[in-house]
Parts: structure tokens; C-alpha cells; sequence
């Protein structure tokens, strides 16, 4: 496709201003100017509409989240270190969505990134075991920071790993018979442990994305982690849920992704939709591992749980329960798996639908039998939905799955526009 002079020349300066580490999504990429509900739109007023933006999970610019901010702003911006009882209110109403001991006893930590919280439970993992390994999935992506980036192989082969860093396969429901996967991964994990061990080291955390957002999106099979928690006590180690993905009801079933595997966090971590836009993020904790590293030491995070975060996050988690969001995930997602499914019926190069809630993945192959990954059908999906002024990404080590993940407030309406979306580009890909 073709850009325009002028989307060239943004391009172009773009490129001179922020270098090349950014990346544009899209061969022709979209300006946008405003947003609201489920859709963009750009300068010309064309309308978008977005399967893919999970951080404004309740819709763009929601009214009860602006309002919150916008109030909070003009009243009082300030940190953790003075006494404020919408911040213990918050803590204590977000503590209460766990269940078992995490939510009888946790406590909460705030942070502004999904990087941050990560940095923060690994810190406090490694300060309570006085063990350095860490094990995640082979294209597990965990945030930004210098700790976090290096626990994250899907950032590439040339990335700086961690040297104290082992990987073990994701749950591949696709490759992998199905009753087999628990047991598999707790024994490569096992396997991992036992090399770490006799190297001289020993395992502080697992930390995992209960989806495998960027591994592929594994929802199903949901009995796989409670067996490598089971492996990761047993060798002293913290099990990390890392919810950025995964938390706050996108799953639709259940608030948080660890719970629909049944398995009782150590730590787990949040972002991404907690403040639908204004950033925020934190850290549920068993209340001992903290008291340990805090009783040591102090933790300030400047911006980390500030008064007008807290304000958002709070109209976040109070509409997400208020208004039924999980319940609308659950019936709005089933209409858009049902869909995707007679579309893998209709076209012999999707190889795989999963999803749950509102996040689906469509794996592409250039053959069923060998399920070889189609890369380049999937770019030209992602690009021909955008053509459509349909949103979505790739996902995936090969980039060869389509990642749909729209807002928890999609209707029906919404779902089958989107579907009707996807069947045309799959069709414009087929030749
Ligand atoms: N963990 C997971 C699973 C994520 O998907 C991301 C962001 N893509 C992060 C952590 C990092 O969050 P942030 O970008 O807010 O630092």
C-alpha cells in the first residue's frame, strides 16, 4: 500500500526524533487523534475499530475513569509517604478479589509499569530466597526494565539474557497432546531446577502470564500450572502470576488468569488495564516476604500508587465489578470464539483457534498436517484488517498468530462486525 506524502514525511521525522527502537504498527500506519468506546478514529474522523487494546479495557476515554481523574487532579496529586485513605481503601478492596491466603492476609505495592511491578517481585523474591534463577517460558516477554528485559527472551536472540535464567517450553495446546502438558512442563521445570542447582545456583521464582500472551496464547489446558507450582515450592522458589495480560477480567471467567488454574500465587503482578489508561500498576504479596525486604529496606516509588492513580484505578476495578464486564467477556467472547471457529472450518490455513473471554488467537500454517507457521499470511491478515479499519496484531516466536483482544465492553454488535472483518481479510490472504 501506498502512503500518502505527508504520512511519509511523519515517518521520516519520526525516525530522526525517536530512532529506530520504535516501531510502527501496520505497513500503512494509522495517526490517530481521539478515541472513544471501542473505537479510533483518525484526523479525517475514519473510524477504527479496536480489537486490540487491552489497556483501555473499559473503552477509550470512559467517562467514569475521566471524571475520577479529572476530580482527583484538582483536589490533591501526591505520593505514598502521607497518610491517605482512598489509597488503604483501593488496597484493601483490590486484596479482596483474591482468593485464599493472598486475599485474607496479602498486601499491595504500587508501581506506574507492568516493568516496575515485575522488578519489584523479582527483587523481593530474590531477597527472600537468597537465590538468583528465575524460569519463564521460552517467548515470555516481562517488561522493560534492565532485570525485567533480561528475564524476557521474546525480545530476541540479541538481547542480553540473565545469566541465572532458564526457559521451559509454553503449554503448545496446539503441538502438544493436551492431558500430557501439566505434566510435561513441571517435569522441565524440574529438569531446569535440578541443572540450576548443580551450576552453583539455586531457583528464586517461576514467574509466568497465565495465557502465555506472547508465547502464542495458551488458555487451555488449565490444569498446568498447580503441578509446577508444586515443583517450584518444593525447591524453596516463589511463584510469580504475572496478570498484566491476564488480570483485571479479561479472561472473563474469573478477575484474574492464575485463578482459572487454580494455583495460589507467592506474588502476583498487575498494569496494563488497572487505571484504563492513566498508568498504574502494582504487586500482591504473601505479607511475610515483604515484611522481610522491607524491614531491610525502604521502598518509594514516586508516582507508584499516587493520589489520581489510585482514583483511576479505583473507578476501574468499581466498574469492572458494577458493571458486569467478566459476564459480558464470557457472552460476547463465546459469539467471537463461535465465529472463529466456522472461519477455521471455511479456511484450511488457520490451523488453531483458542481463546478465552475477549482474547483470541488464530493460528496461521502453510499446512495443517506439519503446522508449519505462516508468518507472512498473518502480516498480511493484520494488514488487510487494518485496511478494513479493523485493529489487531500478531503474536507469537514466528509472528504467525493473529492476536484479537478488544475491549471488555464489546457488544455483540461490535463482535460481529469484527468477525465479518476477519472473514474478509482471511479471504483477501487466501490465493
Ligand atoms: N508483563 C506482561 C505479561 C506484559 O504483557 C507486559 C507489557 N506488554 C509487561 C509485563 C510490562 O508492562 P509495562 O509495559 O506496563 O511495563
Amino acid at each position: 500500500s501506498h502512503l500518502a506524502s505527508e504520512d511519509l514525511a511523519h515517518v521520516a521525522r519520526r525516525q530522526r526524533l525517536l530512532g529506530p527502537a520504535y516501531r510502527l504498527f501496520y505497513k500503512s500506519p494509522v495517526e490517530i487523534s481521539r478515541a472513544k468506546g471501542v473505537f479510533l478514529y483518525d484526523k479525517h474522523g475514519n473510524e477504527y475499530l479496536d480489537a486490540y487494546n487491552n489497556v483501555v479495557s473499559l473503552g477509550h476515554s470512559h467517562p467514569r475513569v475521566v471524571e475520577a481523574i479529572q476530580k482527583q487532579l484538582e483536589v490533591l496529586c501526591t505520593h505514598t509517604r502521607y497518610m491517605q485513605e482512598p489509597l488503604l481503601d483501593y488496597a484493601e478492596a483490590l486484596i479482596n478479589t483474591f482468593g485464599g491466603e493472598l486475599g485474607r492476609t496479602g498486601c499491595a505495592m504500587f508501581t506506574c509499569t507492568g516493568s516496575e511491578a515485575n522488578d519489584l517481585a523479582l527483587r523481593i523474591a530474590r531477597y527472600h530466597t537468597r537465590k538468583t534463577g528465575v524460569i519463564v517460558t521460552a517467548e515470555a516477554y516481562h517488561g522493560n526494565s534492565g532485570a525485567v528485559a533480561a528475564i524476557s527472551p521474546s525480545l530476541g536472540r540479541k538481547s542480553a539474557l540473565d545469566p541465572y535464567l532458564r526457559t521451559v517450553a509454553a503449554p503448545d495446546s496446539y503441538r502438544l497432546p493436551i492431558e500430557e502438558i501439566g505434566r510435561r512442563m513441571a517435569e522441565d521445570v524440574a529438569r531446569q531446577i535440578t541443572d540450576m542447582e548443580r551450576h552453583g545456583g539455586g531457583l528464586a521464582a517461576f514467574i509466568a502470564d497465565s495465557v502465555f500472551s506472547s508465547d502464542g496464547l495458551y488458555v487451555d489446558p488449565t490444569d498446568v500450572l498447580v503441578p509446577v507450582a508444586e515443583v517450584v515450592r518444593k525447591a524453596g522458589g516463589l511463584f510469580i502470576a504475572d496478570e498484566v495480560q491476564s488480570g483485571f477480567g479479561r479472561t472473563g471467567t474469573h478477575l484474574w488468569g492464575h485463578s482459572r488454574h487454580k494455583v495460589d500465587p507467592d506474588i502476583v503482578t498487575m498494569g496494563k488495564p488497572m487505571g484504563n489508561g492513566y498508568p498504574v500498576a502494582g504487586v500482591v504479596l504473601r505479607p511475610e516476604l515483604v515484611a522481610e525486604f522491607g524491614s531491610s529496606m525502604r521502598y518509594f516509588n514516586t508516582f507508584g500508587g499516587n493520589s489520581v492513580a489510585i482514583a483511576a484505578a479505583r473507578a476501574v476495578l468499581d466498574t469492572i465489578l458494577e458493571e458486569g464486564l467478566l459476564d459480558n467477556a464470557v457472552k460476547v467472547g463465546g459469539e467471537i470464539l463461535d465465529g472463529l471457529r466456522s472461519l477455521q472450518k471455511k479456511y484450511e490455513f488457520v490451523g488453531d483457534v483458542r481463546g478465552a473471554g475477549l482474547y483470541f488467537a488464530v493460528e496461521l500454517v502453510t499446512d495443517r498436517d506439519r503446522k508449519t507457521p505462516d508468518m507472512d499470511r498473518a502480516l498480511a491478515a493484520v494488514n488487510a484488517l487494518r485496511d478494513r479499519r479493523i485493529l489487531i496484531s500478531a503474536t507469537g516466536a514466528d509472528a504467525h498468530i493473529l492476536k484479537i483482544r478488544p475491549p471488555l465492553i464489546f457488544t455483540s454488535a461490535n463482535a460481529a462486525r469484527l468477525l465479518e472483518g476477519v472473514d474478509e481479510a482471511l479471504r483477501s490472504v487466501q490465493i
